[in-house]
């Protein structure tokens, strides 16, 4: 193998240069030579790019910025229509936190986000790495922004052997080497786009990268060995049986989840517990039930199978309440949306 000793001035001026010529058009990034993007886009867009990409999350901020285009207008919303905005994006303990953020900004900082790294992460819900993010890309501020973007192409250019999560602090102190009071925000968008287009997971280009000279990753010949991973434990399988009633109107049964918990204070079917063994019991109202196939979802924790029966009816338990299906279609969180969905195979329901 090659040595190669990344030089980390060297680095940071050509990946600078770069961005500067092939920076991401991003619906929350201000444009070329304006000013830097207003705090509350650069929050709200950390916070869906969370596990989601730039290409599922760009309508969601489009819509929530139409329809509010100020943390003052986001605090003063409605729980339900945040929570229905969200729905598609998971993950939905962000949606509370975001609404808790929003409102602690209005209510206590007068509509105005802290500018400091310290005074955003005492916000409820905003993370070490969002934190970071709104400092830097917002304020200009000297934050070490570390997602797993970053994390990978640190793995890269320093060859780092030691798998994650062990590794992490490592990785994060070899990121903090390039943070300087110089451009800090740009370089932290530098470094993010660098991992989303050019040191991509599986297929980075190395040949087209504007520091592969300064990489001990291309130098080993593999550099997609790296980021290494610990293996992963098997994600735990759970069932359970979704509910679709609908009325004489073809209108759908739906309940709001309890606050707690897994999609708490979502729209949500009425289902049984979701177990590891077969959901047994009696359906929670009487109806001709019937079996409409089952629908697979995977979430963080576990992956579900849910068995969908559906039914018409006239009286929905006491928590339950009709909703036209299009509505519910466009509110219900993925899980839900696609055991409604499996319902529809039942076409006979509707005649
Ligand atoms: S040379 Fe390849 S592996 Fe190294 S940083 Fe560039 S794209 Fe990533």
């Amino acid at each position: 193998m090659a040595h190669v000793s990344p030089d980390i001035s060297a680095i940071r001026a050509r990946l600078l240069a770069w961005y500067d010529a092939h920076a991401r058009s991003l619906p929350w990034r201000a444009a070329a030579g304006a000013a830097r993007t207003e705090p509350y886009r650069v929050w709200l867009s950390e916070v869906m790019l969370q596990q989601t990409t730039v290409p599922h999350a760009t309508p969601y901020f489009h819509a929530f910025t139409m329809r509010w285009p100020g943390v003052e207008d986001l605090a003063a919303a409605e729980d339900a229509e945040v929570m229905g905005a969200w729905a598609g994006l998971g993950y939905y303990a962000r949606a509370r936190n975001l609404l808790a953020c929003a409102r602690a900004v209005a209510g206590d900082h007068g509509g105005v986000f802290p500018d400091t790294e310290a005074g955003l992460l005492a916000l409820p819900g905003v993370g070490a790495y969002t934190a970071a993010a709104v400092a830097a890309i917002a304020f200009d501020r000297a934050a070490n922004v570390v997602d797993g973007n970053v994390e990978r192409v640190m793995a890269r250019l320093f060859a780092v052997e030691t798998p994650v999560p062990a590794a992490r602090p490592e990785l994060r102190r070899l990121a903090a080497l390039f943070v300087t009071d110089d451009r800090p925000g740009d370089w932290a968008q530098a470094l993010m786009d660098l991992g989303a287009t050019v040191c991509r997971p599986r297929s980075p280009s190395c040949d087209i990268c504007p520091v592969s000279d300064q990489c001990r990753g291309l130098a080993t010949g593999e550099p997609t060995r790296f980021l290494v991973k610990a293996r992963k434990a098997d994600r735990p399988h759970r069932r359970g049986l979704a509910y679709v009633l609908f009325d004489a109107q073809g209108r759908v049964a739906v309940e709001t989840r309890p606050d707690k918990g897994l999609l708490g204070g979502m729209l949500g079917l009425p289902t049984s517990d979701w177990t590891a063994e077969d959901p047994s019991g009696p359906p929670p109202v009487p109806a001709d039930w019937r079996a409409a196939g089952a629908v697979e979802h995977v979430f963080t924790h576990f992956s579900l199978t849910l068995t969908v029966l559906t039914a018409q009816g006239q009286t929905p338990h006491a928590d339950w309440r009709w909703m036209p299906v299009q509505d519910a279609r466009a509110a219900l969180p993925t899980v839900f949306a696609k055991a409604l969905d499996r319902a529809f195979i039942e076409p006979d329901l509707f005649l």
